[in-house]
């Protein structure tokens, strides 16, 4: 049964201005909000326009939205096709990700490197968001711990903030101990630094479905699977994970309710003047090999993170922006004081 008039909440996942809008019968009557925001429906009488308010507006009037089927519809129709830019990703793969894109042919005109990805991984995630029905949600004190997830460009410092935030309190937070297929070494023991296991069983995994990402380094596999975020949990500690943003929406399950957090870098000026004398591990498969920050570098940090908010933003329930690291760091350690203790939004799918 659908919820009753006025106890029905979405978030929304696009920006809208009703002045923007040439469907909308009458501007003044619309409602503007931006990608994130909850919104209460407080009428959907109308197939194609609803009536909604912002979430906790005391003021009673409530304003014209797009009704949910009407900005799927028109949404779908005015694309044809998506073009993405490809976000600079280390060795990690997750479903098929990285092999799905292509060169479109406008770019070998243009000589830009756009890339087309109608039957990636990418194309659904980016596939029409609209609204989402939510519900608020407040951890229970015998119930698991969420998941937390951490996204952002290479070089934004999500590592050093992972770690800072791992050893404030080793007993609180966990992170995921990784497959692989190399050989142990000596020092190493199974199941602490790595999870060793064979080539056939690994792929078998992946066939079904058991990593949430996984890579290949120097002939091996690598990766991350659903079973050791759980194990993480089973152990009563909240689990850090830090993804490409694209495998979030695997992960958005009612077992994991994950709190997605994206790191997001300052200004390119800020960039210039905080990271002046830091280094940069361009990827995971550059183990060691840290170089100063470029102005590349900077460049490219700005763009993926651009990316990846345009395209995955709906996805984030909190962002921070790493400026300075101290600064950065606090906030981070008061959205997880904050996690545990307030009630948040999720996806009523989440709570059955
Ligand atoms: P090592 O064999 O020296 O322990 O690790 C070598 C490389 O394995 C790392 O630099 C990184 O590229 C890769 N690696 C380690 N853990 C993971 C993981 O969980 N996922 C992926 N995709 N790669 C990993």
């Amino acid at each position: 049964t659908p919820p009753k008039e006025g106890k029905m909440f979405i978030r929304a996942l696009f920006d809208y201005d009703p002045n923007e809008d040439k469907a909308i019968p009458c501007k003044e009557a619309g409602l503007s909000f931006k990608k994130g925001d909850i919104l209460q429906i407080m009428s959907q009488d109308d197939a194609t326009w609803w009536q909604a308010k912002h979430e906790g507006d005391a003021n009673p009037r409530a304003g014209l939205i797009p009704s949910k089927h009407f900005q799927e519809r028109r949404l779908a129709l005015r694309r044809p096709e998506i073009l993405v830019q490809p976000l600079k990703v280390s060795n990690r793969k997750s479903f098929g990700f990285r092999r799905s894109f292509r060169l479109s042919r406008k770019d070998k005109k243009t000589n830009k490197s756009m890339y087309e990805c109608r039957k990636s991984d990418q194309y659904d995630t980016a596939d029409v968001p609209t609204y989402e029905e939510v519900t608020p949600y407040r951890r229970q004190t015998h119930e698991k711990y969420r998941l937390v997830v951490l996204v952002g460009p290479i070089g934004v410092g999500l590592n050093e903030l992972k770690r800072k935030l791992l050893i404030s309190d080793t007993h609180h937070y966990g992170v995921t101990v990784p497959h692989t297929t190399r050989a142990r070494r000596s020092q190493e023991s199974d199941g602490v630094e790595y999870i060793f296991t064979s080539k056939h069983l690994f792929e078998t995994d992946v066939q079904n479905n058991k990593f949430i990402e996984y890579g290949e380094y120097k002939n091996n596999y690598y990766g991350t699977s659903v079973d050791s975020v759980r194990s993480v949990l089973a152990k009563n500690k909240v689990c850090l994970l830090d993804v490409q943003p694209h495998t979030v929406k695997h992960l958005r399950t009612l077992e994991f309710k994950p709190f997605v957090i994206f790191i997001k870098p300052p200004s390119i000026e800020r960039l210039r003047e905080t990271r002046k004398n830091a280094k940069i591990i361009s990827s995971r498969d550059d183990q060691g090999a840290a170089k100063p920050f470029t102005e590349e570098d900077f460049q490219e940090m700005i763009q993926s993170a651009q990316i990846m908010e345009s395209q995955y933003g709906h996805l984030f329930d909190k962002i921070i922006v790493n400026d300075d690291l101290t600064v950065a760091f606090n906030e981070l350690k008061t959205t997880f004081d904050r996690l545990e203790t307030d009630t948040h939004w999720v996806p009523v799918s989440w709570l059955h």
